[in-house]
């Protein structure tokens, strides 16, 4: 009989790769003036489904929700 071959751990290991997501920070979206005792929302609702934020886009504003798209004025 030939020589056996000694198999590694059958069981590959395979590399977990944590993929790095952009985090989205919820505070971002609002403007706390702790002494007004007010909280502000820098970021636009969608006018449709009133209860997402709009992405903002570098010329438009939209909503990933329903598709709704609001363009920006272009800066002169
Ligand atoms: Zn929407």
């Amino acid at each position: 009989m030939g020589k056996k071959r000694k198999k590694g751990p059958s069981k590959t290991k395979e590399k977990k790769v944590k993929r790095k997501r952009p985090v989205i920070k919820l505070y971002q979206f609002y403007k706390a003036d702790y002494k007004k005792n007010t909280v502000e929302r820098t970021k636009k609702f969608c006018p449709r489904c009133e209860s997402n934020f709009l992405a903002q886009h570098s010329n438009r504003i939209s909503c990933g929700q329903c598709g709704y798209t609001e363009y920006l004025k272009a800066a002169a």
